[in-house]
């Protein structure tokens, strides 16, 4: 029988079996769905929780809203709640903080709960590349290069553009956010998915030559003067660890097998992917395809696991399955745990808020300035 030592942490030092640690592990999860439940009960309208898309059943079952994080935030916003627990990773619920009302606090019911593509870029790092942006275009890069974050990072991140006459943009509206950026300047530095970037830069018809990659960790990004002068957009090295799995061989075997499958996929999938797929679009626009499909349809979906699964319970007349024979899963954004929702929802009910999520105000002006340009570019 295998063995587990136990920290003095989580209990006296003493030798458990892995069986006992898991029978515990269970039923302290199935313990925390009654403590939410009642914990809900008592809270009413004070709390509404968010529930991002890609988050896990045992979670997002309690989600008064389930969503994409952009549009999370606006629900969190629109109603009347003064707490906000956000089920989704870091970043979204920095998001619903620059969204929302002063009045209202939010909460992640899991500070280890990251998003590692946000994680690829810091404001240190961004700022050194502007800097040396700066050395290469002249002494003033606003006037010829917009620089463009994708929701998907950090607040100060979206403040940085946001100081600098720049956007955010999601999945959805990227190339509206594109058209917007090339009609007042001449380049374009993405961050930090180069996916999102290159996969709709390409759809624009700019060359891939003019598309040059921007790595953090090298001088002026590891590229030549002559490279970032003959550039369009410069993309930040980043990407989704959950997306970047998807491969092309995935879809030339669902094709091979099912020469009538729709191959749906994410715009963070590398571009050979996103080549070989049917349709690409965001979150939203691939559940509602796939939602809205004739019945007896095949779809082979790229995108987070816990989405896929969901879908095909919701489509049980169609074949509805995850492109990959892996599952691709949002590792960080299942830290989550039912137990984390019942610990920040009964410390709420004793009065007491925990992991809740700051934003600095300078951070937040210049956040929701650059938000609110994307809101007022044409969709
Ligand atoms: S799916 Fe990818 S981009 Fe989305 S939160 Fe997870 S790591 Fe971040």
């Amino acid at each position: 029988m295998a063995e587990l030592l136990l920290s003095p942490a989580h209990v006296e030092t003493e030798t458990v079996s892995a069986e006992t640690v898991d029978e515990t592990l269970i039923e302290q999860e199935v313990a925390a769905m009654e403590r939410i439940k009642r914990a809900r009960e008592t809270l009413g309208d004070q709390v509404v929780i968010l529930g991002h898309h890609y988050q896990r059943d045992e979670v997002v079952q309690f989600a008064d809203f389930q969503g994409d994080s952009y549009q999370l935030s606006k629900e969190g916003a629109s109603v009347a709640a003064k707490y906000i627990v956000f089920a989704g990773v870091h970043f979204m619920a920095e998001s619903a903080v620059i969204l929302g009302r002063p009045d209202q606090v939010v909460i992640l019911p899991n500070m280890q709960a990251g998003c590692s593509m946000a994680d690829m870029a810091n404001a240190e790092q961004v700022l050194t590349a502007w800097e040396e942006l700066e050395q290469v275009l002249g002494d003033d890069p606003t006037n010829q290069i917009m620089p463009i974050t994708y929701m998907n990072s950090a607040a100060n991140l979206k403040a940085f553009v946001g100081a600098r006459g720049g956007t955010v943009c999601t999945s959805s509206n990227a190339r509206g956010a594109l058209d917007w950026a090339f009609a007042q300047r001449e380049k374009v530095f993405f961050f930090p998915d180069q996916h999102l970037g290159r996969n709709t830069g390409k759809a624009m018809g700019i060359p891939l030559d003019q598309m040059v990659l921007w790595n953090p960790f090298k001088p002026f990004g590891g590229l030549t003067d002559a490279q970032i002068l003959n550039a369009k957009i410069i993309l930040w090295q980043g990407h989704c660890s959950v997306h970047q799995q998807f491969r092309p061989a995935h879809v030339d075997a669902w094709r091979k097998h099912h020469p009538d499958v729709n191959v749906i996929v994410h715009p963070e999938c590398m571009m050979d992917v996103v080549d070989k797929a049917d349709l690409v679009g965001s979150t939203s626009y691939i559940v509602n395809t796939i939602n809205r499909a004739p019945a007896g349809s095949k779809w082979a979906v790229g995108t987070e696991i816990h989405l896929v699964n969901r879908l095909k319970h919701a489509n049980p007349d169609k074949l509805v399955q995850l492109l990959s024979p892996f599952a691709c899963l949002c590792a960080t954004m299942y830290r989550i745990s039912p137990l984390d929702l019942a610990n920040v929802l009964e410390n709420l009910v004793e009065g007491r808020v925990i992991n809740q999520i700051f934003v600095p105000d300078d951070i937040q002006r210049n956040a929701k300035l650059a938000l609110d340009r994307m809101l007022a570019i044409p969709k």
